[in-house]
């Protein structure tokens, strides 16, 4: 249990309205993969799963094992794709029900070991196609090889395969992103003719359902959509927000003329000036970029800008226009477009605003 008094509320209402906006995107046959890795992208994985269940969803995506262990243990029963199973621990899927992405050829040939080790029998696989990203995946042209490594194999059975799309939410990029779907669409149909069956296929993330409708397939796999965001300000605006983070006051400030505020003098009181010291900082997610006014706080409803360099534990903010007072609420951000300016100063996108979120934060659900 976390001593910190900053809390990051998550509305789960939100986090279901924003499913049913993606769920109105795609065909009604078409399944929705929820993609709850990295604690529900700084959220809280287990509570995000259990009302998307009880919502109609079809399938979880998380990165590790041990994420989707977790959600095995809270009771999660509906069927979770692991994107990046390890090699040393891919014992553990089976007892757990979990289905690997199996994305090379190491990785396959290891969980076909395992599976005869363990006995078992037409166990649930993904194939992972590497169609230009180059991260994760087989390319189109070792389909031979694989059918040839599974074919006799009785105790694993190919549910799906897909592929990821390099740049959906880059309308520059639109030519490339059609390309890859055409390759993945052939590597399809070889599957299909080898196998003589046509498993799951799936290929889009958030910005993929919302661009490239053509790409649904047989289902989407969205994250970041759930949390609220598309890569879009105007889709953004049709989403709700998910995350609000708030925090106390933990002191109150008289600086006076000429004297500094914060490590290395970061701030200087060019005339006297009362600042607010917040209980969160680097350490928690709030990038030290976003120091020296690139950001403000809510506190009573009114701005306080951050001054001088942030701290690993705290940041000061100047609440000399404001009146407050230690033990007040302070809000970091409770707004899409709180997070989206936080992201916009740190350089960088609301993936990593949001999974940089820290541990000592207490989630709380609302
Ligand atoms: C993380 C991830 C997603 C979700 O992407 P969003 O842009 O957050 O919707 C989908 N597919 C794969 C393979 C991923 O790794």
């Amino acid at each position: 249990m976390s001593h910190s008094p900053t809390v990051l509320e998550i509305s789960l209402s939100a986090v279901e309205h924003n499913f049913n906006y993606f769920k109105s995107k795609v065909s009604p046959g078409t399944k929705m993969l929820a993609v709850v890795k990295a604690s529900g992208y700084g959220s809280d994985a287990i509570a995000v799963a259990t009302r998307l269940e009880e919502k109609g969803v079809d399938y979880f995506a998380v990165a590790y094992a041990d994420e989707g262990i977790a959600l095995r243990n809270a009771g999660v029963v509906s069927p979770i794709l692991v994107l990046h199973p390890q090699f040393g621990n891919l014992d553990l899927l089976s007892s757990h029900s979990l289905e690997p992405n199996l994305y090379s050829e190491k990785i396959l040939r290891e969980f076909v070991r395992i599976s005869k080790m363990q006995n078992l029998q037409s166990y649930p696989v993904h194939l992972k196609f590497n169609t230009g990203l180059n991260r994760l995946g087989f390319r189109g042209e070792s389909m031979k090889k694989i059918h040839a490594l599974l074919k006799d194999e009785k105790t694993l059975r190919v549910k799906s395969i897909f592929s990821h799309l390099v740049a959906s939410e880059d309308f520059q990029s639109r030519e490339f992103t059609l390309q890859q779907i055409q390759e993945f669409k052939a590597i399809a149909q070889e599957f299909e003719k080898l196998w003589g069956y046509t498993p799951l296929r799936h290929m889009t993330n958030t910005s993929g359902v919302l661009n490239y409708p053509e790409a649904h397939f047989d289902m989407v796999r969205v994250g970041l959509g759930l949390y609220g965001f598309a890569n879009d300000t105007s889709e953004d605006g049709k989403l709700r927000n998910v995350l609000s983070l708030k925090s106390v006051i933990s002191q109150i400030h008289e600086v006076r003329k000429g004297e500094t505020v914060g490590y290395n003098m970061g701030h200087t009181a060019h005339a006297s000036l009362r600042t607010a010291t917040i209980p969160i900082g680097h350490a928690d997610g709030i990038f030290r970029s976003l120091g020296q006014k690139k950001i403000s706080v809510k506190i009573n409803g009114k701005k306080a800008p951050v001054i001088g360099n942030v701290c690993m534990d705290m940041i000061m903010v100047d609440v000399t226009e404001i009146n407050c007072e230690e033990g007040n609420e302070v809000v970091i951000f409770d707004s899409q477009e709180d997070i989206t300016t936080m992201a916009d100063q740190a350089h960088t996108i609301s993936y990593e605003i949001l999974t940089a979120l820290g541990p000592r934060i207490r989630r709380k659900i609302i």
